[in-house]
C-alpha cells in the first residue's frame, strides 16, 4: 500500500501534516506518521502532538527524554494491523521528587499496561456479543494470546456489569436455575447458580430476554440476596416474576417482591410434561422387555417424537409413533401420557388466552387422578403451584419464550468456548452473549 499520494510530506520522518491517514485510521488522541506493509502486516506509526507534560508526582513542568516504541495489536481489515507509538518519555528534574521518569499515556489510545488498543477491545467486545465470536478466535485474528485479548475485555465487562442502570425498568423478571459445569465441585465450586432473567416487553409487546445476572447457588437464599441487592426502586418496579417450580424461589419472590404476581414459566412447565413422558416410556419399557432402551427396541426409535409437539410431527413420524404404541398393548400407557403432556402443552399455544386458561385449569383439576403415576405426580405438582401456573393466562403470556431463548444463548456459547474453568469469566461471557450487557 503506498502512503501518500501526493501533497504530503515525508511520513518517515516527521510528523505527517495530512489529515487523511488521521482520518482513515480514527484513531483519537494521536495521529498517523506512517503507513507501510511488512511481512503480511499492515504497520502503523503514530504519535501524540507535542505538548507539555507535568509530572504525574509533583506537577512541575517534566523534561523530554525521547521516545519508546510500543507494539499495539489494532482492529484487523483484510490483514492484522501492528501499530508502532512512539510514546514520548518524559523526566521530573525537581530534585525533591521520587519519580525519575514516566512515559506518556493516551487512554483513549491503549489501557496504561495494555497491548491492543481501545478500539480494538471495543471491535472484540462486538464481536463477542453479536458475532458469537470466542476469545481464542480473536486471539487468532488479532495476532496474540488467549491470555492478552482476555485481560483487555475483561475489565471492561466488569465495568459493564457493574454498572445498575442495566437494571432500570424490568417489570417482568424471570429466574431459573442454572448447571454451569458438570465436574467434580470439590474442584470448581457448587454447580448450580441462579439466573435473572429480564423478561420484559418492549412498547410492541415483544420480548428481548436479557440474562441479567448469574450468583452462586441454587436457592431462594441466593435470589433474595440479589434483589436486596438492587434497591426498593427496582424490587417495587417488578411486577411479574416468572419462575420454574422451585419453593426457593418462590419465597424468595413472595418476601421480596410483595407486588409481584408470580407466574410458572411456560417453558419450564412443559418441560415437566416431557419429562414425565420419558419417565412412562422408561419404565414400560424396562416392564415388558426387562432392560434399558436399545436399539431397535420400539419404544426407544421414539424418544424425540415424543419429546416434539404433536402438530410438529411429520406424517412419516405419525407413523412410527402409532406403530410403537401398537408393538405391545402395555405401551398405551405411554400413549395416554404423552397425549396428556400434549394436553399440557397446547394450554400454551392457544391463540386465545381463555381458552388456553380453560385447558390449564382442566389439566390441574384431572391430572392428579391419573392412574399414571408419574402424570399424577405431574399433576399433583401444578396443584401445588395451581396459581402460579394459572397465572400465566391473565398476565399475558408473561414469560413466554424468553427463559428459553436464554438458555439457547447460554448453550451455545458454552460449547463454543468448550466450557469454563473460572466463574466470574463465565458469568461475563454469559451477561455478554445473552443480552446483560449493554455497552
Ligand atoms: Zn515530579
Amino acid at each position: 500500500m503506498s502512503h501518500h499520494s501526493s501533497g504530503c510530506a515525508d511520513a518517515r520522518s516527521a510528523a505527517c501534516p495530512c489529515s487523511r491517514c488521521d482520518l482513515l485510521l480514527g484513531l483519537d488522541g494521536v495521529h498517523v506518521e506512517a503507513v507501510e506493509r511488512l511481512d503480511g502486516l499492515l504497520v502503523v506509526t503514530v504519535s501524540s502532538p507535542a505538548a507539555p507534560a507535568g509530572c504525574p508526582s509533583c506537577g512541575v513542568l517534566a523534561v523530554g527524554r525521547g521516545r519508546r516504541r510500543r507494539v499495539l495489536h489494532d482492529v484487523p481489515g483484510a490483514t492484522r494491523v501492528r501499530l508502532i507509538w512512539r510514546q514520548r518519555v518524559w523526566r521530573c528534574d525537581d530534585p525533591d521528587c521520587m519519580r525519575r521518569t514516566f512515559v506518556e499515556q493516551v487512554p483513549t489510545l491503549v489501557a496504561a499496561r495494555g497491548s491492543i488498543t481501545m478500539r480494538a477491545v471495543t471491535w472484540a467486545i462486538g464481536q463477542l456479543r453479536r458475532e458469537h465470536a470466542t476469545i481464542a478466535g480473536l486471539a487468532r485474528q488479532l495476532g496474540t494470546s488467549w491470555k492478552t485479548v482476555w485481560r483487555a475485555v475483561e475489565p471492561e465487562l466488569v465495568k459493564l456489569a457493574a454498572d445498575e442502570s442495566r437494571f432500570e425498568n424490568v417489570t417482568t423478571l424471570g429466574v431459573d436455575e442454572h448447571i454451569w459445569h458438570h465436574v467434580d465441585s470439590r474442584k470448581r465450586g457448587p454447580k448450580e447458580l441462579t439466573g435473572m432473567v429480564d423478561l420484559t416487553r418492549d412498547e410492541h409487546g415483544r420480548t428481548r430476554a436479557r440474562l441479567l445476572d448469574l450468583v452462586p447457588g441454587r436457592s431462594g437464599k441466593a435470589y433474595a440476596a440479589w434483589l436486596d441487592e438492587r434497591g426498593d426502586a427496582f424490587r417495587n418496579n417488578v411486577k411479574v416474576a416468572a419462575l420454574d417450580p422451585f419453593a426457593g424461589y418462590k419465597t424468595a419472590i413472595d418476601d421480596k417482591l410483595e407486588d409481584a404476581v408470580a407466574v410458572l414459566d411456560a417453558f419450564h412447565v412443559v418441560k415437566l410434561g416431557t419429562a414425565a413422558v420419558d419417565e412412562v416410556r422408561r419404565r414400560v419399557q424396562q416392564d415388558t422387555l426387562g432392560h434399558r432402551g436399545r436399539k431397535g427396541d420400539p419404544l426407544y426409535g421414539i424418544q424425540t417424537i415424543l419429546r416434539a409437539g404433536a402438530e410438529n410431527l411429520t406424517e412419516k413420524q405419525r407413523t412410527r409413533l402409532a406403530a410403537a404404541i401398537e408393538a405391545d398393548p402395555a405401551h398405551d400407557e405411554v400413549f395416554v401420557a404423552w397425549q396428556c403432556a400434549q394436553q399440557l402443552r397446547s394450554a400454551y399455544h392457544q391463540k386465545d388466552l381463555a381458552e388456553g386458561r380453560r385447558i390449564a385449569e382442566k389439566v390441574v383439576d384431572t391430572f392428579h387422578t391419573c392412574p399414571i403415576p408419574e402424570i399424577a405426580r405431574l399433576g399433583r405438582t401444578l396443584r401445588r403451584w395451581r396459581a402460579a401456573f394459572l397465572a400465566y393466562f391473565t398476565t399475558g403470556r408473561s414469560s413466554n419464550g424468553g427463559t428459553e431463548a436464554v438458555n439457547g444463548i447460554i448453550e451455545l456459547h458454552r460449547r463454543l468456548a468448550r466450557g469454563y474453568r473460572n466463574r466470574d469469566n463465565y458469568r461475563l461471557r454469559m451477561l455478554l452473549a445473552a443480552g446483560g450487557l449493554t455497552p
